[in-house]
């Protein structure tokens, strides 16, 4: 748990969320500010700033993460156009620095995003 860490406050239950789904590596929820039907976000348990802090050893716990957004996308029936986004750096828009992939889905989406 990182101080001053709004997804770890999350994490350890002291701040509330919409949580969607949970394991032993992972925790998702329903984004605050929704930029679609379907806007979740899958975060680790452990803190992670970001896409520049992560090595080989994370591997697997970002390709779950890809997975759970996956499972997710079906259980809502969004197969037909859904999209993951994990914003790196303040340049690309990342405000919280606890790694999270966003699920987006549930209305069309354009290319490129913004
Ligand atoms: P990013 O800009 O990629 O760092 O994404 C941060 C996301 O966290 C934004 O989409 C916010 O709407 C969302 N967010 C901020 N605070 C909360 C909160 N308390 N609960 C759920 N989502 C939040
Ligand atoms: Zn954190």
């Amino acid at each position: 748990m990182e101080k001053g860490c709004l997804f770890c406050r999350i994490l350890a239950k002291e701040i509330s969320a919409k949580i969607v789904y949970e394991d032993d590596r992972a925790i998702a929820f329903e984004d605050i500010n929704p930029q679609a039907p379907t806007h979740v976000l899958i975060v680790p348990r452990r803190h992670i700033a970001g896409l520049n802090d992560v090595g080989a050893d994370d591997a697997a716990l970002l390709g779950h993460l890809q997975l759970v957004a996956a499972e997710i996308a079906r259980k809502r029936g969004l197969e037909d156009g859904y999209r993951t986004v994990l914003n790196t750096g303040r340049g690309a828009g990342q405000s919280i620095f606890h790694l999270h992939l966003h699920l987006l889905g549930g209305r069309g989406l354009r290319w490129p995003p913004g």
